[in-house]
Formats: C-alpha cells, sequence, structure tokens
C-alpha cells in the first residue's frame, strides 16, 4: 500500500514534462541513451554484447539532466549491442528493459541498438501506398497472424510466422487459392491484425512457443519475437514485419495494427514501474487500479504518458508505414489523449483508419467524461468504435449464447435498431429509435460486426442460438447477417474465416475465449474455403455491392437521412428504400410477397452480385430468412 498523494504526479508533470527524444539514438560515431525518471536517485547504463549475456560487456553511470532526464553518450559503434538501465531510488534498485527500447532480444528482456536502415527490404519507403482507400471505403478483416498459416491444410513454409505473408502461391488441399492472394480477391481492403507487440506470454526461446492472442503486453515498441525466424535477433522480427507490411501493401491492402495501451502484462514489475515507480499507473485505494480486468491500467492522462503513447503511434505508423489502429479498451485512454494522437497521425497518414472498444474492463478511476466510451464518441471524432448494438441486436447477445438477435429468432423486438443500425447507427427521424440511443451522428463511427476475436464466431452463436437449425438453415441465416453487416452504413468488419463458417468447436464445446487455446482451435481452416465456396462468393459479391454503389457507405447522416426510407412488411420483415434500391429483409420463416414495378437483381438468398443477375417484372418472392436487394429499372 502506498500513499499515492505523496507523489504528486500532476506536480511532476508540470515541473519536469521533458518533450524530446527518449531511447537509444544510434549513430556509427556514438550512441546516446536518454531515460527520463525524475525521482530516481542513480540510472546506471548496461551494454550487453549479446542478448543472452548474463554479464554487461561496460556498464555507464548516467548523467542528471534537466527536466528528470538521465543521459549517457557513448562513444563508438555499438550496432546490434543489447542494453539495459539499472534505475535506483530510496527503495532500491532495479535492472530494466528500456520503455523506450525499439527492438529486442530474447523474450524482451534486453533493449536492442540497431540502424533501422539494415531493417528496411528494398523499396520499402518507396514502394507505393496510393491505392489504399480510407475509413470511407474500408472493407476490414480481423486476422492473427499464426492463425494465418498454421493450418496443415494449406502449404505455407513459414507456418505462424509474419513471413508467411510473403508467401505466394499457396493452395489448400484441394488446390483452391488460399492465403494473402485469397484475402485480396475477397474485397478486403484492411487487414487488421490481432497484438503483434511483444508479449509476455508466448516463451520466445522455445522451437514450439504457446499460442496467445497476444493482449498481454511486454514491450510497446518492440515486435513480438516468436513470429520472427530468429527471436534472438533483434533486427528479425524488425525486417520481417516490414516484409509483411510490404507485402500485403503490394496487394493493394493496409495494415492495421492492434494497440493495448490500456494495461501492461506486469503491474509493479513492468518496465515502466521499474522505471518510474507508480507514475505510469492509475491508482485506487492506494493499489494500481484495475479498469482493464487485467491488473493494472495505464494512466494515458500524465503528461509523459500521453507522449509514450503518441511517440509510440507515430513509430509505428512511420517506421512500419501502418495504416491503422485498432485500439484495445478504448475507453480506458482519455479524450485529449486520443485528440492529440489523431492529429499527429493524420501528418504522418493523412487516410490512417482509428478505431477501438468503446468500453473498459472494469470500473476506472479516470473520470467518466474524459474515457473514450462509445457513449463520449463525439468527442473523439477521429476514431470509430466497434457497434456492440450491431453485434447484439443482430444476432442476439454476446454474453448469453441462446439469446436470439434479429436474424436468427427474435425479429419482432429488434427490427427497429436494425433500422436503426442500417442507417450508422445515427439518428433518423423516419425510424423509430430514440436519439438518446443514438451515439453518434456520423455513420463512419460504428464499426460493424457480429464476429471478432473475442466470444463465440458467428457460425458457433448461430449453431448455440438455433438448436434444431440444419446446416443449410445456418448458412441462410449466416448470409443474411453478412448482408447487414455489408449494406450497413458505417464500417464493415468480419474475423478472418467468417465467411467460411469459422468455428472454435473442440470435439465437445464450442470455445468462446480461445486466447490461449491450441492452433488446432484457432488457425483458419483453409480447406473451409472450397467447402464452403458459394458462401465465399455471397461475402465477395457483397462487398463488391458495397464498393461499387455508394449508397451503402454514405457519408454523413443528413445524407442517410435524406435518402434512407423504411416500409414495415410484417413481424420484422421490412424494406429499406436507397434511391432506386430497395433492400427486403425478410428474416420470418415464410415466404414474402411484394408486387414491384420491373426490378433487376442484385442480391438473393442464393448469390450477390455488383452486376445484375436477372430482371423481374410484377412480383418479388424473397425467401424465409433472406434478403433480396433490387433496384428499379
Ligand atoms: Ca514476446
Amino acid at each position: 500500500m502506498y500513499n499515492i498523494d505523496s507523489y504528486g504526479f500532476e506536480k511532476i508533470d508540470n515541473e519536469y514534462f521533458y518533450d524530446g527524444s527518449l531511447g537509444a539514438i544510434y549513430t556509427t560515431q556514438n550512441t546516446i541513451f536518454r531515460v527520463w525518471s525524475p525521482m530516481a536517485t542513480n540510472v546506471m547504463l548496461n551494454i550487453y554484447n549479446k542478448c543472452t549475456d548474463t554479464k554487461a560487456q561496460h556498464i555507464f553511470k548516467m548523467e542528471k539532466k534537466e527536466k528528470g532526464v538521465w543521459e549517457c553518450i557513448v562513444d563508438g559503434d555499438l550496432k546490434n549491442k543489447y542494453y539495459t538501465y539499472t534505475v535506483c531510488d530510496k527503495s532500491g534498485e532495479e535492472e530494466t528493459i528500456d520503455i523506450y527500447a525499439k527492438s529486442a532480444g530474447v523474450n524482451g528482456i534486453k533493449g536492442m541498438i540497431f540502424d533501422s536502415n539494415d531493417t528496411n527490404p528494398d523499396d520499402f519507403y518507396t514502394h507505393d501506398t496510393s491505392h489504399i482507400v480510407g475509413k470511407d471505403k474500408a472493407i476490414l478483416y480481423e486476422l492473427h497472424v499464426r492463425d494465418f498459416s498454421s493450418d496443415d491444410n494449406a502449404n505455407f513454409i513459414y507456418k505462424g510466422k509474419f513471413k508467411a505473408f510473403t508467401e505466394e502461391n499457396i493452395k489448400n488441399s484441394f488446390g483452391d487459392e488460399v492465403g494473402l492472394e485469397y484475402i485480396k480477391n475477397l474485397g478486403i481492403t484492411h487487414i487488421h491484425l490481432l497484438p503483434v507487440f511483444d508479449y509476455a506470454t508466448s516463451d520466445e526461446s522455445s522451437v514450439m512457443p504457446k499460442y496467445n492472442w497476444g493482449y498481454d503486453p511486454l514491450n510497446y515498441n518492440v515486435l513480438e519475437g516468436s513470429y520472427s525466424i530468429n527471436p534472438y535477433d533483434g533486427l528479425s522480427r524488425i525486417r520481417e514485419f516490414k516484409e509483411l507490411v510490404m507485402s500485403i501493401h503490394k496487394k493493394g491492402m493496409g495494415v492495421i495494427m492492434d494497440v493495448v495501451y490500456n494495461h501492461t502484462y506486469h503491474g509493479y514489475d513492468s518496465c515502466f514501474s521499474r522505471i518510474f515507480p507508480h507514475y505510469y499507473y492509475r491508482h485506487f485505494g492506494g493499489y494500481y487500479s484495475n479498469g482493464s480486468g487485467c491488473g493494472n491500467e495505464f494512466a494515458s492522462e500524465r503528461a509523459m504518458a500521453r507522449k509514450y503513447i503518441a511517440d509510440s503511434l507515430c513509430y509505428f505508423a512511420k517506421e512500419f508505414r501502418l495504416d491503422g489502429f485498432r485500439f484495445d479498451l478504448m475507453g480506458l485512454i482519455d479524450i485529449d489523449t486520443l485528440n492529440y494522437c489523431s492529429e499527429q497521425l493524420k501528418q504522418i497518414n493523412p487516410n490512417i483508419i482509428l478505431y477501438g472498444e468503446g468500453w473498459t474492463g472494469g470500473d476506472s478511476p479516470l473520470q467518466y467524461h474524459n474515457q473514450a466510451v462509445k457513449s463520449n464518441a463525439i468527442k473523439v471524432p477521429n476514431y470509430s468504435f466497434f457497434s456492440d448494438d450491431f453485434r447484439d441486436f443482430v444476432k442476439g447477445n454476446v454474453f448469453d449464447e441462446k439469446n436470439c438477435g434479429y436474424i436468427n429468432g427474435d425479429n419482432e423486438k429488434t427490427f427497429e435498431v436494425v433500422k436503426s443500425l442500417l442507417c450508422g447507427g445515427i439518428y433518423n427521424p423516419n425510424v423509430n429509435r430514440g436519439i438518446e440511443y443514438c451515439w453518434s451522428d456520423d455513420p463512419m463511427q460504428s464499426v460493424n460486426y457480429v464476429e471478432a476475436h473475442d466470444n463465440y464466431t458467428f457460425h458457433d452463436k448461430l449453431r448455440l442460438s438455433m438448436i434444431f437449425a440444419d446446416e443449410k438453415e445456418i448458412i441462410q441465416v449466416d448470409k443474411l447477417g453478412a448482408v447487414l453487416v455489408f449494406l450497413s452504413q458505417g464500417l464493415p468488419f468480419i474475423q478472418a474465416g467468417q465467411e467460411f463458417l469459422r468455428s472454435k468447436f473442440d470435439g465437445h464445446s464450442y470455445n468462446h475465449n480461445s486466447y490461449n487455446s491450441p492452433d488446432s482451435i484457432n488457425s483458419l481452416k483453409w480447406n473451409n474455403v472450397t467447402k464452403y465456396k458459394e458462401l465465399v462468393e455471397y461475402y465477395s459479391g457483397l462487398i463488391k455491392i458495397r464498393k461499387k454503389f455508394y449508397e451503402f457507405r454514405m457519408k454523413t447522416a443528413e445524407e442517410i437521412c435524406n435518402k434512407i426510407t423504411f416500409n414495415d412488411i410484417k413481424y420484422g420483415a421490412f424494406i429499406m428504400n436507397i434511391d432506386d434500391f430497395s433492400l427486403i429483409i425478410n428474416p420470418l420463416a415464410e415466404d414474402i410477397h411484394i408486387d414491384t414495378q420491373k426490378v433487376e437483381v442484385y442480391i438473393d438468398d442464393k448469390k450477390a452480385s455488383e452486376n445484375p443477375m436477372y430482371t423481374l417484372d410484377n412480383h418479388i418472392t424473397v425467401l424465409p430468412k433472406s434478403a433480396m436487394l433490387v433496384k428499379r429499372i
């Protein structure tokens, strides 16, 4: 227990805020080391020859400079050596990796001194990214590095590694194309990777490190070693991640990085705590508070913590030419910090896509009005938010496996909300949903999804909530859900493999939290691309429709309110009209019949196409649990 008031963080911020460069600043002539630790009584710099050495090759005493910065300039070429700091204060001394380290040796224990030019694939800073679209045209695809290539039914060489993303001509056992080329052909514009920064719980020294999603941050500015070919060489992970980025860019897609600045895996003995005890964390009742549900929460609102997050994001955006960031538990980051970061990031990449989870993992001492939760979305206009409304109203609550939503049985209670969700969650007077439920007036702030890495996959949720359904019916309802995801205003998001009925069935039960489950549960089962070809083509067709017609990705609430109207049919079945388009949605177990003038059909229960598939003259029949998109001609 600590008397936190005695630390006076506000006073520290006022007196010691330092706006310069921190970390190891390398040139061939010398390396400048700079660490901010205003309350330390002494700081030593330890240089190691190899990351596995236990004895330092050199130890230097650092000099206290202005604003609580300790500095040491070491002459000579320290390239590819490793380093740590030993920070001494009243309570003792601790050796630690630098929080500003940009690479590390195995398991992230020692930082690395290196020349970033040595990590660049040819053309890395010149390859063209001008074709990568912005938020208004994005189709997001959430993918774990290891899940991408760990399935034995695909011929990857570099299974589970960054390098698998550079492999071409990947086929499944049926000889069908899978891997990156497949994802591109599906129509995806951005691959959102689960954490690729250095996380704690996979032993990088193991030949087969244990699987983890990676929401257990160890070193924010270092990449995860277990995804590299050589985790003992800190250059390997950087070079190979740059190859990954370039390979995805060359397929015309962007790369979005999942960042977890809300907590660290270690608390009182994290690198942050070792460099400056208590400063980087929020407190409650004398201890680190637990708004993350993971034992601590990062105090983003403190001046040097804010600078840290901004520096970290800018480093990744610039050094790796990233196209966006997804923020874990964004509700724990304060609004001023997020706005400061988006200003900085937009200077690096005006098209950058920023979104996150607008909630926390528990109570936080951060004042509610300053939390980037969904209900404060309007205060962080450059960020979009996962729409848990969309997720839960469309197919049932994620925390109750049997609970149904609009498409799987609960149509009558939910259809007005679903209309609102189709409008991107903005307030539309044509819809019977109160303004108090509409958390943004910018449709692009709504990330629309029914499946992500958390909770049951869409398929598994449908299975559990539709216990009498056969596979044909599950696929039909899956298609209806996909229509809602891709033809709603806002940002469409799917988890990798959702388009081929991704399941986390382990032989006994459906896994809803596979964060450390083996590859056999988590891997993308690439043979299902062939097995569920019709469904994959349906998803691809929906994506093409969205890309082709602006009507399904309008930019403002005003356009949406002006253009979209609804007609109710019965029991929650309805028609959404946009210009000459009518999307007829039938969640019922019976046919719907509508008289019409002549129309072209773009979507029916079997197919979705960006070109009209056939015309109907005076009558439309919409089959049970399906949608039709028609256009008047
Ligand atoms: Ca690691």
